[in-house]
């Protein structure tokens, strides 16, 4: 167990007379082959937690395959696990947001459907939640098998972000993590359409600890995630988190400035004493390519931000539901 500062008191959570409700929040995105699997697994779990009342929320993150169907049918066999449809494939990211919105608990676990995550780890993370515990997140033991060269790059990653930014950004913790009501609603207080979870989660502040689970391997499917969309989410992720891109963009900008302010000094003086000799082609064109591409990253850094103010000022609902356990959910009612 590690906690995030010296200091935390908590205050044991106590509900007189009632049961705390449990909210267990898994997006989905083509995982029929899963689904059955993750039934069993999750019942058997929570059948021996009886202190709690459960709530087991499947998001339907538009999928191509059979995964909604059995959803229903899931939630037609037994009244604790419920469906949310969204109107397409809108990202995990999007999916988790949505979740977050319905769900009625007391806390809330959010786990993949894939059983990476171990439904195993919910007492662990009950237990510290039930002390007083706001934020428990699961901190990965091991990253399953994964290519040496993602692992390598994920690091460095994290390490970038780290430095760029004064919150903690820890590494090795996935979206597998429990939150209180208290954090539910913070998250649902943010107006940004576009959300970087892993980054709010710690934004939002509150009492933090980790329990340790070990990541399993995928076992049926297969990952969503390709070298593009992880390229993608990196960025997307950078830019949402923090602006120092923008500040390395003016730090760069300053220092190629000064050198050449220094070099233009040398030229000049070279010029007035030993006069002009028309030479140097290739210095020429060595400063004039690093500048341009120097000059088209600050650009394209510039406009990344600027995308984004973009997308935020349109204020568009960050995603449409289709279906909540049966009833269409027509935007007119909102
Ligand atoms: N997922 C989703 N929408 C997407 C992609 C993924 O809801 O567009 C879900 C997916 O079904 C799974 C979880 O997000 O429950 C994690 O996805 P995946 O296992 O593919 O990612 P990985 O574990 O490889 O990081
Ligand atoms: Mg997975």
């Amino acid at each position: 167990m590690q906690d995030h500062s010296n200091i935390q008191t908590l205050t044991p959570r106590t509900f007189e007379g009632r049961k705390p409700k449990v909210s267990v929040l898994i997006p989905m995105y083509n995982e029929e082959a899963s689904l059955d699997n993750l039934f069993h697994r999750v019942n058997s779990v929570i059948d021996t937690l009886p202190q709690y009342d459960w709530e087991i929320l499947l998001v339907n993150d538009g999928s191509r395959d059979h995964s909604l169907l059995i959803a229903i049918r899931l939630h037609l066999s037994d009244p604790r696990w419920h469906y949310l449809d969204l109107s397409r494939n809108w990202g995990k990211e999007t999916a988790m947001m949505a979740g977050i919105d319905y769900v009625t608990g007391d806390c809330m676990i959010i786990m993949d459907a894939d059983l990476q995550h171990p439904p195993e780890a919910f007492p662990l993370m009950l237990d510290e939640w039930m002390k007083g515990y706001d934020d428990i997140y699961g901190h990965r033991l091991t990253r399953g098998k994964e290519p040496w060269l993602r692992r390598k790059l994920s690091m460095l990653y994290y390490n970038i972000l780290e430095r760029s930014t004064r919150q903690p950004v820890l590494k090795n913790v996935g979206d597998f993590r429990c939150l209180d009501s208290i954090c539910i609603e913070a998250l649902r207080r943010l107006p940004e359409s576009q959300r970087y979870t892993k980054g709010l989660f710690s934004w939002i502040g509150f009492r933090k600890t980790s329990v340790p689970f070990e990541q399993e391997e995928r076992t049926e499917g297969e990952t969503k995630w390709n070298f593009l969309s992880l390229l993608n989410l990196a960025i997307e992720g950078l830019t949402s988190y923090t602006t120092a891109p923008l500040r390395i963009a003016s730090v760069a900008g300053l220092t190629v400035s000064v050198l050449a302010f220094i070099y233009m000094i040398y030229v000049l003086v070279k010029t007035i004493i030993w006069g002009d000799s028309v030479q140097g082609f290739p210095t020429l064109l060595i400063v004039l390519l690093l500048l341009g591409g120097l000059i088209l990253l600050a650009l394209g850094i510039i406009g990344e931000y600027i995308g984004r103010i973009f997308i935020e000022t349109k204020r568009r609902p960050g995603y449409f539901v289709r279906d909540y356990d049966g009833t269409i959910q027509n935007p007119r009612n909102k």
